[in-house]
């Protein structure tokens, strides 16, 4: 990738501050993808080294791909941030981006959020089991390498891809089920021998579903748009569906891999406002095809309750 002639491309037209969800929180400049690559230009130039500032400024970032997915002149975002960060990783970055340190940074959450149910499948069907999995089945598969890419390990990221394209391309395996639409779309975006490997590819559907009362849908940012208003013209016709997108605001839980353990006041308020939005919706419960969107929704509710004294009667469920 020449990373120069990614950033040129940028016509500073200014959508990704429209749809940026760190914007919210931290309007300004660096926060979005126009103003981080106006840095980095600076850097390739030879304007402006990449120091400590500059780094933070290209971390501070969820790695939602919103601004990726509305980009006039679609330039990948992670992609060119990856590319970047690898070259320029330091010796602390190598050691805090190991396999290693992701797994120690996720054992208290798996301590804490341990999953409880088992999901049935049939012959030649497997659960891609993310890092944070709802669902106890054992698989083989690694993590889908979302979290190493942006990170700048594309290293341990091309080891993992190419460890589950054998999982998932071997002819016994008909289809493979996610409960995370950003593994899912990561998946998405392997370099499968076979394009129809892609159909194999199924995001689960929602299991929970009470006639009597009011529900909700929290969508992910990774969950393709396209994928997401066609649940939603289904679960309009159930008629206690109430859409938290009338504006077409998507909403991020805030967690954004570990963007919470780096900036956990800017993820917690992200998180609260995400929680909030439910709440003025009036449901009774709310879905989210993510368990990290998921634990961040029940997390944010919790708080308003306990903390903040905000009374509500909204359960968070799982996919
Ligand atoms: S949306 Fe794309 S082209 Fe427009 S300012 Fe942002 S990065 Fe540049
Ligand atoms: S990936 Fe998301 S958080 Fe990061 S700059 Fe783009 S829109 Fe903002």
């Amino acid at each position: 990738m020449q990373e120069d002639k990614q950033i040129k491309k940028c016509t500073r037209c200014g959508l990704c501050a429209s749809v940026c969800p760190l914007y919210e929180v931290k309007p300004n400049e660096k926060t979005i993808a126009r103003g981080k690559f106006l840095q980095l230009l600076g850097v390739l130039k030879g304007d402006l080294i990449l120091n400590k500032k500059i780094r933070e400024n290209i971390n501070f970032c969820l790695n939602c791909s919103k601004c990726t997915q509305n980009c006039p002149s679609e330039i990948n975002t992670l992609e060119l941030f990856a590319s970047i960060k690898h070259k320029n990783l330091t010796l602390a970055e190598k050691i805090l981006n190991s396999r290693f340190a992701f797994k120690l940074k996720l054992l208290p959450i798996k301590f804490i959020f341990p999953p409880s149910r088992k999901l049935s499948l049939k012959k030649g069907e497997i659960y891609f089991k993310g890092c944070v999995p709802s669902y106890s089945n054992s698989g083989d598969n690694v993590c889908c390498g979302l979290p190493y890419k942006a990170s700048g390990n594309i290293e341990a990221a091309n080891a993992m891809i190419e460890k589950n394209i054998k999982i998932i391309e071997n002819p016994k395996i008909k289809k493979v089920y996610f409960d995370c639409a950003s593994c899912m779309q990561t998946v998405s975006t392997y370099p499968f021998k076979n394009p129809e490997t892609l159909e194999k590819l199924v995001l689960l559907e929602p299991l929970h579903f009470s006639e009597s009362k009011k529900f909700s849908i929290h969508k992910p940012c990774h969950m393709a748009q396209k994928e997401f208003l066609a649940l939603e013209e289904i679960l309009k016709k159930r008629g206690n569906y109430i859409s938290a997108y009338n504006d077409k605001h998507f909403r991020c839980c805030g967690l954004g891999g570990t963007f919470f353990m780096k900036h956990p006041l800017v993820a917690l308020e992200l998180c609260l406002k995400n929680a909030q939005k439910f709440i003025d919706l009036d449901v009774d419960y709310v879905l989210s095809p993510c368990p990290v969107c998921t634990l961040s929704l029940r997390l944010g509710m919790w708080y308003l309750k306990f903390i903040k004294r905000i009374k509500h009667n909204v359960k968070i469920k799982q996919y």
